[in-house]
């Protein structure tokens, strides 16, 4: 279908952004890499009247070293975060649950930033921003401000942003020391979007758990933080133990029924996949 009529504009500087989605009004949208809007505009489930592209704004795109943590530019491709040396470093658990999304084609269109600011419950990067505690940094007319990952996430498709803020960067904490990772994403045919996916971090101290982080993908409408795994997690050193701890994987989620699977069915694979995620992370086997 071809979507509804629409102005466009291509600013070249952050600044600029910001004062034509300001001019342009709610009936604006932000254009990233368009993996997401494109097809909801053919569609026509939306109708914005003007889009700002912000693919010439190349001040939004890139990692830098921020001292304790990195700072993601909101452009940044999902193929660069992939293979970029910092994040390899310092939060590979993104670069791995990025490589998990989708194909090549739309890995090299598709934005770190544009991913989160959809907010999309089955997408795989919202879960790693909640479990590495990511600091979503806005910028609007009243300046720039800092969101904590847990108050991003609002409903399905829904955000803290307001329609004249622009989703600038994404600060990461660097994980340091003895953190390993992995992310356990369950799909029906390879490329396709997680049934559940489970994101770990893992810090190991003398061969039991001293500190985890768990994030859910598809397990309600917005990403959830199994906080009660990670509580139940400290100090287990074995296979049993870890899976003892992710049967509260299900605890407080809301997971959707739909063609994919049945919501009980989802709470039954969030329990065996936190289980594998973090015995793979922990470096326990059977
Ligand atoms: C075939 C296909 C398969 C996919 N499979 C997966 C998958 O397995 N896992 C997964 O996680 N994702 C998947 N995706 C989604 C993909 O990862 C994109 O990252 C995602 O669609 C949005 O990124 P984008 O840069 O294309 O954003 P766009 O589509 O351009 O924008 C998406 C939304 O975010 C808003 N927005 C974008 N950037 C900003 C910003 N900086 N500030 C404020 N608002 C902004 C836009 O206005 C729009 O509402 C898939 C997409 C396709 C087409």
């Amino acid at each position: 279908m071809i979507p509804a009529q629409f102005d466009y504009v291509a600013p070249t500087t952050l600044a600029e952004a910001i004062t034509a989605l300001g001019e342009a009004g709610e009936d604006a949208k932000i254009l990233a890499g368009g993996q997401s809007l494109i097809p909801v505009l053919r569609l026509r489930l939306a109708f914005p009247t003007v889009l700002v592209d912000l693919s010439k704004v190349d001040e939004l795109r890139g990692v830098r070293d921020d001292g304790d943590a990195l700072l993601i530019g909101a452009m940044t491709k999902h193929s660069d975060v992939m293979t970029d040396p910092l994040i390899t470093k310092y939060a590979a658990l993104l670069s791995e649950a990025t490589s998990t999304v989708a194909d090549p084609a739309v890995r090299h269109r598709g934005t770190f930033g544009g991913a989160l600011a959809h907010a999309d419950p089955a997408g795989d990067l919202a879960a790693v921003a909640l479990a590495l505690d990511a600091e979503l940094v806005a910028e609007g007319p009243g300046g720039r401000r800092s969101i904590a990952a847990k108050d991003f996430f609002m409903d399905y498709l829904e955000t803290s942003l307001s329609p004249d803020e622009i989703l600038a960067a994404v600060r990461i904490p660097k994980l340091v020391g003895s953190w390993s990772y992995r992310y356990e994403k369950f799909n029906r045919v390879a490329q396709a979007w997680a049934i559940v996916g489970v994101a770990a971090a893992v810090r190991m101290d003398g061969g039991s758990v001293a500190e985890s982080r768990i994030g859910l993908t598809n397990m309600g409408s917005t990403p959830v933080r199994a906080s009660a795994v990670e509580s139940a997690l400290s100090g287990a050193s074995d296979l049993a133990a870890v899976r003892a701890a992710a049967q509260s994987a299900a605890d407080g989620t809301n997971p959707p029924s739909d063609l994919g699977a049945k919501a009980d069915y989802r709470q039954h694979l969030a329990k065996v996949l936190t289980g594998r995620a973090v015995a793979a992370a922990a470096g326990l086997s059977s």
